[in-house]
């Protein structure tokens, strides 16, 4: 009997870490590599926020803190949330996690038992998959790829596929790997068949603040009958460059807050102290950067949109986030391989995604390098 528990052994390694390890090797060999598969923004955090946590810091903010979180900044979060029209949430509906990936896991942990069935829309990002199987769940897959990644097309499979043995649903606006915002009609039906069902459902918002075309992205909590069935969860990795601080958080009826806090207490005990005083300045004080950040990435999808146009590659366009999906001829597995060998440039399979035929590319990059990527793909005819 091997020494690890079926638990661990449900789940493979996060497809999207493990190309960028490859990637991150042939640039050890002294390769160039454009490597379009990291999800992370390309800038810097912003000073204000670096500023802050220096000052956290000096100012002795390094021990324990309170398991939840601090007061001030569970305070920022939910006058986020109240702006964001999401009334329902007070303080004691927070849980400041060390990442959104920590938040989504404790979610996962408190509410799905063995057996139960976790709904997903493919497209859905990789994590989802794995903390569904971490807690036992079993998973109930619904494809938006074939309506464009579009979601009220894709409503009546959703319907089909969901029924009252469904626990919980991952909803992912604006989304990863896709890049769409579901409208309010998607989300509409969305909350239909979750109160027809009684189900829950996470609402996903990491990419809130990155969207295009001044589309306005609406939070499934605000929905009337989905203010007690939302799992509300974000995080600053991707609005404010801030990847490795590690900061997240979820909001969530206060039983599942109850529940959840003893994970969180059981094994990070709170999100770095310093880091949770930065994240205050994050919420109060960054607007402006956000906005530029936001426009080079809209930027940086037009020009991609437009070089694959210009080599007949008709891609659906994304409206937020900073991915694109391509699709490609090939198994996408081995057209991500071959990407990497013959042209360095290192993408994400769709398949892990759970979208065959399609391959995941990142623009949280230059437009220089985005440009310099497509040239070589195209020619490794790989367009
Ligand atoms: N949710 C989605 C859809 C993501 O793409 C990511 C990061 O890639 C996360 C959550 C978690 O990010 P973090 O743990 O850095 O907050």
């Amino acid at each position: 009997k091997p020494p690890f528990s079926d638990r661990i052994q449900r789940v493979e390694p996060s497809a999207t870490i493990a190309i960028s390890n490859l990637a991150a090797e042939l640039e050890a060999e002294g390769k160039d590599v454009v490597d379009l598969s990291v999800g992370e923004p390309d800038f810097d955090t912003p000073e204000p926020i670096k500023r802050a946590a220096k000052d956290a810091m000096d100012a002795g903010h390094v021990g324990y803190t309170s398991s939840n979180g601090i007061p001030p900044l569970k305070e920022a979060i939910v006058e986020k949330l109240h702006e964001d029209g999401l009334s329902q949430y007070g303080t004691e509906n927070v849980i400041v996690t060390p990442g959104g990936k920590q938040a989504l896991y404790e979610v996962f942990q408190t509410i799905i038992d063995d057996g139960d069935e976790v709904a997903l829309l493919d497209p859905a990002w990789v994590s989802y998959e794995a903390m569904a199987k971490l807690a036992g769940g079993s998973l109930a897959r619904v494809d938006t790829a074939a309506h464009g990644f579009d979601l009220e097309p894709a409503l009546d499979d959703l319907a089909a596929t969901v029924s009252d043995d469904t626990e919980l649903l991952v909803v992912n606006s604006p989304g990863n790997p896709h890049g769409s915002v579901y409208s309010q009609e998607a989300l509409e039906g969305v909350r239909d068949l979750a109160v027809e069902h009684d189900f829950a459902v996470i609402s996903d918002e990491i990419y809130k603040e990155i969207t295009y075309d001044g589309i306005e992205p609406v939070s499934l909590g605000t929905l009337e009958g989905m203010e007690d069935r939302t799992i509300t969860l974000n995080g600053f990795s991707k609005a404010y460059a801030m990847t490795g601080w590690r900061l997240g958080y979820f909001a969530a009826p206060e039983s599942i807050v109850e529940q959840a806090g003893k994970l969180q207490s059981h094994s990070v005990t709170c999100a770095v102290n310093f880091v949770q005083h930065a994240g205050v300045t994050a919420l109060e004080e960054v607007d402006e950067q956000i906005e530029e950040m936001r426009d080079a990435f809209e930027e940086r999808r037009d020009m991609l949109v437009d070089l694959f146009a210009e080599y007949d590659k008709d891609v659906p366009v994304p409206e937020g986030a900073f991915y694109i999906m391509l699709p490609v001829r090939e198994d996408d597995q081995a057209w991500a391989e071959d990407a990497v060998e013959q042209a360095q440039v290192a993408t994400v399979p769709g398949s892990p995604f759970g979208t065959p035929g399609y391959v995941r590319l990142s623009y949280a990059a230059s437009t220089d390098r985005l440009r310099e990527g497509v040239e070589r793909l195209a020619e490794a005819d790989l367009l």
